[in-house]
């Protein structure tokens, strides 16, 4: 398996769909949004100034995710990763280019999952994450339980409301929307239609993971 990375608007399913390449593959994910979610539950300063950029919807600045981002790949130790949540910017993907050439590996598949923006806004209100394990859920699927396979409690994300998903947004599609290009460029971009099932996008990525089929 191969080191990958998933780039999708807010609330598009980048975490369901890490999820099931972790159990299906194995593979390290990377959570930003989880890692900082857990430091916003700490109490110091640095933890109440996550809360407060989380819960307006804006993005974390770079210095800080880029050190985060390095500490997460150093604790790794070479095994194949997933990031989700990062490079939200272009400052953050030349980091990281630089952090994996230093590692001496690289990126191998991005996947953009698309889906647009009204299915997006509606996906956003039924949305649910377990608080002690991070797992997602929505209460508008079949069978959707009222507590985690853990036992955890299934809660609304501080930053799930209209006013910050707007923001969000608006962060996406300035900042990380630009990242498309970029690795369009790289020839390392694989478009996902993501307004689908979860199992139907997870078939479509394991379709091209599984015939190791790359671009030229
Ligand atoms: P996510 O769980 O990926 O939707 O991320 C939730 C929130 O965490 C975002 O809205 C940002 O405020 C913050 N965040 C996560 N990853 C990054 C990143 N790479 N750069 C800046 N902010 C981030």
């Amino acid at each position: 398996m191969r080191n990958l990375l998933l780039l999708a608007p807010p609330a598009a399913g980048k975490g369901t769909q890490a999820q099931l390449l972790e159990k299906t593959y194995g593979i390290v994910p990377i959570s930003t949004g989880n890692l900082l979610r857990q430091a916003s539950k700490r109490g110091d300063a640095f933890g109440k100034k996550i809360d407060a950029i989380l819960k307006s919807g804006a993005l974390v600045e770079d210095a800080i995710m880029i050190d985060l981002l390095r500490e997460q790949l150093q604790a790794l130790h070479g095994s194949p990763f997933l990031l989700d949540g990062f490079p939200r910017t272009v400052a953050q993907a030349k980091a990281l280019d630089a952090l994996l050439d230093e590692a001496h590996t690289s990126l191998d598949y991005v996947f953009l999952l698309e889906v647009p923006k009204d299915v997006l806004e509606k996906r956003i209100t039924g949305r649910r994450i377990c608080e002690v394990c991070g797992t997602v859920y929505n209460v508008h699927q079949k069978d959707a339980p009222s507590l985690c396979h853990c036992g955890g409690s299934l809660v609304t994300r501080s930053d799930d409301t209209k006013a910050a998903y707007q923001i969000r947004y608006g962060a996406y599609l300035n900042s990380t929307y630009p990242l498309v290009e970029y690795y369009e460029a790289k020839n390392l971009l694989y478009r996902i239609d993501a307004n689908r099932s979860i199992e139907e996008v997870f078939a479509s990525i394991s379709a091209i993971l599984n015939r190791g089929e790359k671009h030229d």
